[in-house]
Formats: C-alpha cells, structure tokens, sequence
C-alpha cells in the first residue's frame, strides 16, 4: 500500500498491531503523520459553549488540506477520520456540517465536510443552507460584521432539544461559525458546540 499523500510505499504494519487494531490501517506514512501537530485547543463564544480545534494549521496540513479541497482528492477525507471519531463521538448530540454553497459544491465535485464526516462514519444531519459564496478571508472585519446570514435552516426541519455541534474544516475568525450557530439558535437550538479539524 501506498501513503495517499507522498505515495511512498509503506510497509507492512505488524501483524499483531493490524490485528489489535484494524481501524488503526494507516493510510497515510509515518513521516506524512508527523507534519501534523495535535493541539486540541478549546474556545467559546457567545453563541457556541465550546469550540475544539484538534489540529494546527501548519505546512503540513495546509498541504493536506489543498490536495484535498483544491485538488479534489477525496480519498484523503479517511486520513483524519479517527480523530474525528473520537472527538465526535457523543449519542446525545446531533452532528451538522458546514454546508457549501450549492454553486460551490458542483465545482469542488464533493461537499468537503459531509465527506470527513461519512469517512469517519459519524452520522449527520445537513439543517444549514448556505445562501451565498463570499469568501471570508477576502473580508474586512467590519465587511465581515456587516454581512447578511450567511446561512438559513433546511425548509422542514425541526430542531430538538439536544445539543448541536457544528463541524467545519478550518477556524479562522469564526465569523462562519457564530453565522451557522445564530441561526440554530434562532430555530431553537438549545446549545451549540463546535468542532474544527484546524485552528488557524
Ligand atoms: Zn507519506
């Protein structure tokens, strides 16, 4: 087998190990699985009680994440998916994605955060609409405060009386984020939490 992103070939995992842990396959090498640094760094807001982002936006995951978003690689949503599982992994609260616009989604061939999620076979309930492709790193904060929602609830969805964690690729300045969390909030959602794979 052959690591998905330098494409080296890796050898055979122990078989002891392969048997211990089947989930622990690895797809990616050993030193690919170094670039990455785990930080599990925990945030609030005022609209969202906690926000946990897992990893650092370092060389190597800004490499990750461009061949999996620009390069379209979907292979690679399965590289972080027992870290997501294990961080995510909780009955009582319901999974949403950040949704893509629908404009979006149709270039980039996949909607990159359902795709994490499927990998990492947590399930999820797409409630958010994303109604328009500003990019936010092209934003000037106060062009930021001043937008519009950037997100409406699904037609027909009832929110429960369960806690709603949102899942987004990147933390940046949280703006899509406290935008995603108003709106739940504002259909009823009780709590709001968050989970990045990265903080930026
Ligand atoms: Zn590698």
């Amino acid at each position: 087998m052959h690591c998905l992103l330098c494409d080296e070939k890796m050898s055979a995992t122990p078989s002891w190990q392969a048997l211990i842990a089947i989930e622990k396959s690895s797809l990616i090498c050993e030193d690919c699985s170094k670039t990455f640094k785990r930080v599990d760094i925990k945030d609030r807001s005022e609209t969202i009680t906690d926000i946990h982002s897992i990893y650092a936006y370092n060389e190597g995951m800004r490499a990750y994440i461009h061949q999996y978003k620009f390069l379209q690689d979907v292979a690679l949503a399965a590289v972080f998916a027992d870290a997501l599982r294990a961080v995510l992994q909780r009955k009582d609260a319901i999974i949403v994605p950040i949704p893509m616009h629908p404009q979006k989604k149709i270039e980039r061939t996949f909607a990159h955060i359902d795709e994490l999620l499927h990998a990492a076979r947590i399930p999820f309930e797409d409630v958010l609409v994303k109604t328009n492709t500003d990019v936010m790193g092209e934003k000037t904060r106060d062009e930021r405060l001043a937008m519009r929602p950037l997100f409406t609830m699904k037609q027909g969805t009832d929110i429960q009386q369960k806690t709603y964690i949102l899942v987004d690729d990147i933390y940046t300045t949280g703006t899509t984020l406290q935008h995603a969390a108003t709106v739940l909030k504002e259909a009823g959602a009780v709590q709001v939490e968050a989970v990045t794979l990265v903080r930026a």
